[in-house]
């Protein structure tokens, strides 16, 4: 299996987000109707969401090619206009990562989105002079997992502006599931349920727990997936309910131990856990707090009952500096 990404081929393939889902067959439909590109799209959400996989599948369902480009990888206006100048009609373009293309990129694409033109300074000086490139009829998919670092012009630009739902663990078994029936070895739906329990709601997370299990089930010539072959994976690659992993157990152990739960300000936490703030606000708490194991108060963080319920379950007593 290795390397295989389960980009879905089909609306029915491509699990949960049913607002978004509708919204676009509408838009698709219309824009066929009238002959006309798909407007720009532009997708916000964590990683491992499915964005890649929505602009991929959109490029499916137009039966068109898509272009793959990474925000950091545009950085000199030339980087852009080279596939933007080879573009065939109602081709797409996917632009992953999207807040971290240059300024000067940025600049360029606004003719682009706007009125469907590439603006171009030619010559240096007294002797430059702007030229007008019009574009074939194309549809443009940014995406972002960080929204508030694009320019709001830039955002303003896309006329369909989405931001990814959150998936339930309904979505993600049958992600685990859709993933397994294409496997030799299966698993079934209370399994595929399990695994999506320790997926941290995330369907990249819950594809490469699957991978891992899939692995060790070839490895040691099971027939069948079961969850005690899950628990055993999980506990070797120490991953608890939830999807928690060392580093969010040891970050509510220093609430816990090292502060006696009381209000503790965020600096003094990555201090002791020796992890940036940002990896703490960005990875660790929104998944303690979407567990309900962690509260912000505007005094500082606190564990919930439902939090310190599990360091006990876990018996977890001290904080591991390793
Ligand atoms: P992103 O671009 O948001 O980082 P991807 O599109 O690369 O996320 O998705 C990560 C993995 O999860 C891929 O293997 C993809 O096929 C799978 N995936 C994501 N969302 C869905 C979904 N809604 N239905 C089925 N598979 C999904």
């Amino acid at each position: 299996m290795g390397k295989a990404n389960f980009r879905p081929t089909s609306w029915e393939q491509y699990i949960g987000q049913e607002d978004l889902k509708t919204n676009l067959q509408i838009t698709i439909t219309a824009s066929q109707l009238e002959n006309r590109a798909v407007d720009h799209i532009l997708l916000s959400g964590p990683a491992g969401v499915g964005k890649t996989s929505l602009a991929y599948l959109i490029g499916v369902m137009l039966k068109t090619k898509t272009h793959i480009l990474h925000g950091p990888n545009l950085q000199k206006p030339s980087d852009l206009i080279c596939v933007l100048t080879q573009l065939k009609d109602f081709e797409v373009v996917f632009i992953d990562e999207i807040h971290a293309i240059s300024k000067e990129v940025s600049e360029l694409l606004y003719p682009v989105l706007e009125d469907n033109t590439l603006n171009l300074i030619i010559g240096k000086d007294y002797n430059s002079k702007n030229i007008n490139i019009p574009l074939p009829k194309f549809t443009l998919i940014g995406a972002t997992t960080n929204l508030y670092h694009l320019s709001q012009p830039l955002i303003q630009r896309f006329p369909i502006n989405l931001t990814m739902n959150n998936y339930t663990l309904a979505d993600l078994q049958q992600i685990i599931f859709n993933c397994a029936q294409q496997q030799t070895i299966k698993l079934g739906m209370p399994e595929a349920y399990f695994i999506a329990q320790h997926s941290r709601f995330n369907p990249r997370i819950a594809i490469n727990l699957f991978k891992r299990i899939y692995d060790y089930a070839l490895t040691t010539n099971c027939k069948i997936i079961t969850i005690v072959l899950i628990k055993v994976v999980f506990k070797n690659l120490q991953i608890y309910l939830g999807g928690i992993s060392k580093l969010e157990i040891n970050y509510l152990s220093i609430i816990n131990n090292t502060f006696g739960n009381k209000p503790t300000g965020i600096d003094m936490i990555a201090q002791v856990l020796n992890e940036p703030v940002v990896n703490i606000t960005n990875s660790v708490e929104p998944l303690l707090l979407k567990l309900g194991f962690l509260e912000k108060t505007n005094r500082g963080r606190v564990i919930t009952v439902k939090g310190q319920g599990f360091l006990q379950k876990i018996n977890f007593k001290k904080f591991e500096n390793s």
